[in-house]
Order: C-alpha cells, then sequence, then structure tokens
C-alpha cells in the first residue's frame, strides 16, 4: 500500500518536530489547519503546547467540528502533551471556554506534573513498543485521572496514567518527538497502516 500521509495539527505547538519523526517513521508529514487540509489525510498528530489555546484557535479557524467528525468515523490520531488533552473527553480542571474534540474515554488534570520549571525526563515502559524505555521528555504534563471501560492504559509514572489507547486514539502526557527516538510515531504509523487496510476490505 502507498505510504500514509499524516497530518500534524498546526495551530500552535511543536509542530515542526512531530513533522520530522513522521517523515522518520516513515510517512508522509504535512501541516494541516484548515477543514479542507483535514479531508486529505489518512491520520493526524495533535502537538504539544498549550491546550487552550489551541482549542481557541481550533473553534476559531472553523477546525473543530470537522475533527470532531472525522475522529468519530475513526481517522486515528495521536495526541502528545496538549494534544492528550484535545483527546480527552473530559478536562478535570479546564480554563473557560476550553473545549476538546474528545474521542478517548478518560479525566484528564492538566499541568499535573507541575509547572514549567518542575519538568523532567523519566523512563517510561509502554505497551506496544518493544525494547527499551521510552525516555519521556514531560513538559507541565497532564496526567489521566481515570480511564473508562473501552480505554487501554499503555504506560504509567509514579502511579499516574501517562499513555492510553482508545480504538484508532493513541495518547501520551510526554513528548517522543522532542527525543530522536521514533518509536512511538511509528506504532502510530502502523496504527494508521492497519486502518487503511480494514477500510479497504
Ligand atoms: N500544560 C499544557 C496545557 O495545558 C500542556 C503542556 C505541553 O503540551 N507541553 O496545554
Amino acid at each position: 500500500m502507498s505510504t500514509p500521509v499524516i497530518g500534524v495539527l498546526a495551530l500552535q505547538g511543536d509542530v515542526r518536530e512531530h513533522l520530522v519523526a513522521l517523515a522518520a517513521a516513515d510517512a508522509v508529514a504535512r501541516p494541516v489547519r484548515r477543514p479542507e487540509e483535514l479531508a486529505e489525510i489518512d491520520g493526524l498528530v495533535i502537538p504539544g503546547g498549550e491546550s487552550t489555546t489551541i482549542s481557541k484557535l481550533a473553534v476559531l479557524f472553523g477546525v473543530m467540528e470537522p475533527l470532531r467528525a472525522r475522529v468519530r468515523d475513526g481517522m486515528p490520531v495521536y495526541g502528545t502533551c496538549a494534544g492528550l488533552i484535545m483527546l480527552a473527553d473530559k478536562i478535570l480542571d479546564p480554563r473557560s471556554g476550553q473545549e476538546t474534540i474528545g474521542g478517548i474515554d478518560m479525566i484528564v488534570r492538566r499541568n499535573a506534573f507541575g509547572r514549567q520549571n518542575e519538568s523532567f525526563e523519566a523512563s517510561v515502559d509502554v505497551k506496544g513498543v518493544p525494547g527499551d524505555p521510552v525516555e519521556g521528555v514531560f513538559i507541565r504534563a497532564p496526567w489521566v485521572e481515570s480511564v473508562g471501560a473501552e480505554t487501554e492504559v499503555l504506560a504509567e509514572h509514579e502511579g499516574h496514567i501517562v499513555a492510553v489507547r482508545q480504538g484508532n486514539a493513541l495518547a501520551t502526557s510526554f513528548h517522543p518527538e522532542l527525543t530522536g527516538d521514533h518509536r512511538l510515531h511509528a506504532l502510530f504509523v502502523e496504527m494508521v497502516h492497519a486502518s487503511r487496510a480494514a477500510d479497504s476490505l
């Protein structure tokens, strides 16, 4: 099958790093900000950044509803940090006016690991990622407070859930796009391949 085209939601955040990581994981990667561009991709990454800003810009650019529709339809999505927050069905402590795309039955707590200057790195064992643990970069990171029955927990750090998957939606509290280790992007590209194969049956 042809190389999948994977978008990176380019409203705010570390878009460039994800484009590089996706290309290294054998996908065609492109920034996406308009509804028409959403129609042309096989999967989407939602980067780290500031979830309140991403939420407001998504509404302003008219892309929030189209995003929800594609995620409901089963388009594979991968959110890191602020992107994880965007994929949560519920935020415990939203800023006023903050909305999410949703797609993963979970409740998240923003800035749960502390402030910017309490950012840290830690080894994280992620289910589905073979080999050594992943080096997790946590920057004002959220954690997942609780998950629904359909959501699989892929990793925990100090007893807190930091990676999850529900169907075609994957999310991590940390930023694999910053480490040069592309195994999580490779896992996501695999999900996109599997989804395209299932669609073409
Ligand atoms: N704390 C940020 C938020 O609430 C997320 C930080 C990040 O993406 N590195 O959106």
